[in-house]
């Protein structure tokens, strides 16, 4: 088990409603058409146990930057595929990485078709 990524806190969780959504692996990808930095997220909350992939896309184009993080509650058996292949990265720091990971993730937006609701990730207050 990875310790948890110092960071930026815990999000409320999409399905119970407390602050202890955790993002858990994270993997680095190559800046979009319009973003210059996009992660995917793995989600777990600590309370009840749900589980989500998050995306966060940062741009500093234009005026002020601008980001959105949003997160899908996906299926049990879909986060395990995605585990799978982020924990099977060597490098998920590395933009360029040449992993299956990286260049499955990098061809499109939605490479593993990902379904569920969206929810807005929101940042828990800190305490
Ligand atoms: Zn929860
Ligand atoms: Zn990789």
């Amino acid at each position: 088990m990875q310790p948890p990524p110092p960071g930026p806190g815990c999000f409320r969780c999409y399905a119970c409603g407390q602050p202890t959504l955790t993002l858990g692996c994270t993997l680095e990808l190559p800046p979009g058409a319009d973003s210059d930095e996009v992660q995917v997220q793995l989600a777990r909350c600590r309370a009840c146990g749900a589980g989500a992939v998050a995306v966060y896309e940062e741009s500093r184009r234009g005026a002020g930057e601008s980001w959105r993080h949003w997160g899908y509650a996906a299926p049990e058996a879909t986060l395990r595929i995605l585990e799978e292949g982020l924990l099977s990265c060597p490098t998920p720091q590395r933009r360029s990485c040449p992993c299956a990971t990286h260049r499955a993730w990098a061809q499109g937006d939605d490479p593993y078709e990902l379904q569920g609701a969206l929810f807005a990730m929101e940042l828990a207050p800190a305490g």
